[in-house]
């Protein structure tokens, strides 16, 4: 992509096409393809993977583990790891590992054998509440899911033409914020857009300092939130986590 140029941004595609647009929005996620048009930054790895599983039809086949996540979820937490189960619509429920390891700590496991990452993740595991073990023992497919996240407060030298939203801007720990903060931001710029009529960059401008400003707010609280939560010692951590608000 060619940005910053007078009538806009110019996109160069895979086969070869190339087109001249007034705006450029990067909602691309994590690993945006766009976001070099306007900064050089690259997500880190936070320190903490996921393994996530899940359950069907867990009202029938699973009465027990039902009523222990209720009608929203359930979540327990040891030193350096931590185990949620979350419903979802249909008697579907979600359960996310997480704990701290290096990023090639799957080195030694094919993570494709779902027989071997359970026993993996029973051996992490091991000691838990018999249900919490359950959850991973009737688990189906396992997806391994590292944490990134680009710097807080994530901003750029504003370029005309183009602009990023979304996970691109801002990626995060998912502590509940990203897909909020994408789908209101989607709306600031369709808004701010309409209502400055004649002045593109200026919205897009007004746009993007609204979204530093809140993002970064919740940048800091999701990555202070995973730094306590999954940590050597998470009660204390848990206490205060939830007395968080943003400003
Ligand atoms: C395990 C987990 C749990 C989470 N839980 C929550 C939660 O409870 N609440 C919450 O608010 N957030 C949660 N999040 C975070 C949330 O999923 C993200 O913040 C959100 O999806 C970001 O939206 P986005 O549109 O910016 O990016 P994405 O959802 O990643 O969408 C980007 C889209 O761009 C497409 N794309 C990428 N590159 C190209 C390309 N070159 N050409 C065309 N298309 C392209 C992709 O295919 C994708 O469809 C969670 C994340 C994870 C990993």
């Amino acid at each position: 992509m060619v940005p910053g140029q007078q009538d806009g941004a110019q996109v160069h595609f895979a086969d070869g096409r190339q087109e001249t647009f007034d705006l450029v929005v990067g909602a691309d996620g994590a690993w945006s393809r766009t976001r070099p048009a306007v900064s050089p930054v690259a997500p880190h790895y936070t320190g903490v993977t996921s393994v996530e599983t899940s359950l069907d039809d867990v009202d029938t086949r699973h009465p027990d583990l039902a009523r222990l996540i209720g009608d929203g979820s359930v979540s327990a937490y040891g030193a350096n790891r931590s185990l949620v189960a979350q419903r979802n619509s249909g008697g579907h429920v979600k359960v996310y590992t997480k704990f701290r390891a290096p990023l090639d700590w799957h080195t030694h496991l094919d993570l494709a054998d779902a027989e071997a990452v359970r026993a993996s993740l029973l051996a992490l595991f091991d000691g838990w509440a018999p249900p919490i073990l359950d959850l991973l023992r009737h688990g189906t497919a396992f997806v391994h899911r590292p944490f990134y996240a680009l710097p807080v407060s994530h901003t750029w030298t504003h370029v005309p033409g183009v602009t990023l939203l979304g996970d691109a801007a801002h990626l995060m720990p998912p502590l509940g914020a990203g897909a909020n903060l994408a789908m209101l931001e989607g709306a600031e710029l369709a808004e701010s857009i309409a209502t400055a009529p004649g002045d593109l960059d200026e919205a897009v401008r007004a746009f993007e300092e609204r979204m530093w400003a809140r993002a970064g707010r919740w940048a800091k609280i999701t990555t202070a939130g995973l730094e306590r939560l999954v940590s050597p010692d998470p009660a204390e951590a848990i206490a205060q986590f939830d007395q968080v608000q943003p400003s």
